[in-house]
């Protein structure tokens, strides 16, 4: 009976390889771009009292109408554009990608981003049965024109995911050519701005001259990844067919009196995201002093490198592990080929752990 029932599974979904998060227990956490900063304890003191009134038997408003007019001040939403909600911007890269996804016409429906991209675009893509078409970025991770211009001609994109900055490689593409992009595009161009409080350049005001560009922002790397929220922003028209797919009580209750909260205090995190920069200055200077690496330009929370090829030298994965075995963990982008060859990825933590990932890996490179 087992059988019959995996039978109806999807060859698609067999084979996709489930989205690994790696055990991180008693390790220094610096895998996943987490901001490390907790609230100040009198602000979490009165974040309690304000979770403390919230109605759980009830069903949380639908549309979440206080959280949106807030985050549409803070994020500086222009007059007259509409915001939909996700659980965090991997449900809203899901809606888009059932909005689109057609399994009547005859037709494939293509989703397009740019490759080393970020993983969700092209597992969503497989998920709801839509082709992923990924343009290969140039060596130094910039977006090859001649490729795209030709692969959206070739393939017509309903959609295109631009990471902004890109994770993995962090760096914030050349704005003439996104901007090229959203005029040649057939459909939507989806600007992902999950890491917008350490680039500081953004889309947004831009939603005023292009109908079909969104803006996709998180809370997540801001300092509230375990709330579980993410924006879409954009012309009302396209907002409004996205949120009918939207389920509707997407975002719980707690999550809507914490962010609500953490908004009117925002100041906050913005002193954060100001730490998380400088030390990023600090770490990305203290990496490129070290001889055997090539440490690529950062403008989010974190930064590539890769371990190069010496004379006698150990490869990336046991740099890997023994930072780990240090007691840190960052993450192995486990390439042997491509544009991500040898590369590990580290995300900005406290001074402290910064501290200790500098110390873990002189240790790992000076054992070469
Ligand atoms: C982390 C990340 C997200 C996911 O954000 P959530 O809101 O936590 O789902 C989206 N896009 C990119 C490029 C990311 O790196």
């Amino acid at each position: 009976m087992l059988e019959k029932s995996l039978n109806w599974i999807r060859p698609v979904i067999k084979e996709i390889q489930a989205y690994h998060v790696a055990d991180a227990s008693g390790l220094i956490k610096l895998d996943a771009m987490e901001n490390p900063y907790q609230l100040p304890d009198d602000l979490k003191s009165k974040l309690q009292v304000e979770l403390s009134k919230a109605d759980l038997n009830r069903y949380p408003d639908p549309s979440a109408s206080r959280l949106r007019e807030k985050l549409s001040q803070v994020m500086q939403v222009p007059a007259g554009k509409s915001i939909v909600l996700g659980n965090g911007s991997d449900e809203l890269i899901q809606m888009l990608a059932m909005a689109v996804a057609d399994h009547e016409g005859d037709n494939d429906v293509c989703l397009m981003s740019f490759d080393p991209g970020f993983v969700m675009y092209k597992m969503i893509a497989a998920f709801v049965g839509l082709e992923y078409v990924g343009v290969p970025l140039r060596d130094d991770f910039t977006i090859d024109m001649e490729k795209t211009r030709r692969s959206i001609q070739q393939n017509s994109p309903a959609i295109i995911f631009v990471a902004y900055p890109n994770n993995p490689s962090a760096n914030c593409y050349s704005e003439k050519d996104i901007e090229e992009i959203i005029a040649l595009a057939p459909g939507m161009v989806v600007l992902d701005e999950a890491y917008h409080p350490f680039a500081q350049s953004s889309f947004m005001d831009r939603l005023t001259r292009y109908d079909n560009l969104l803006v996709m922002r998180t809370v997540s790397k801001m300092g509230l990844a375990g709330l579980r929220m993410g924006l879409l922003c954009g012309h009302p028209d396209i907002i409004r067919e996205i949120d009918k797919i939207r389920l509707p009580y997407n975002i719980n209750v707690l999550t809507q009196i914490s962010a609500e909260f953490v908004l009117d205090n925002v100041e906050v995190l913005n002193q954060q995201a100001k730490l998380i920069r400088d030390e990023r200055e600090l770490l990305m200077t203290k990496m490129s002093a070290m001889s055997g690496l090539q440490v690529f330009p950062s403008q989010a929370n974190f930064i590539l490198f890769r371990v190069l090829n010496g004379e006698g030298a150990e490869s990336a994965n046991d740099v890997f592990d023994s930072i780990k075995k240090s007691g840190v963990l960052i993450k192995n982008m486990k390439a042997d080929t491509g544009l991500l060859k040898d590369c590990l990825r580290v995300t900005v933590g406290s001074p402290e752990e910064n501290q200790a990932f500098v110390s873990a890996l002189s240790k790992a490179m000076n054992i070469r």
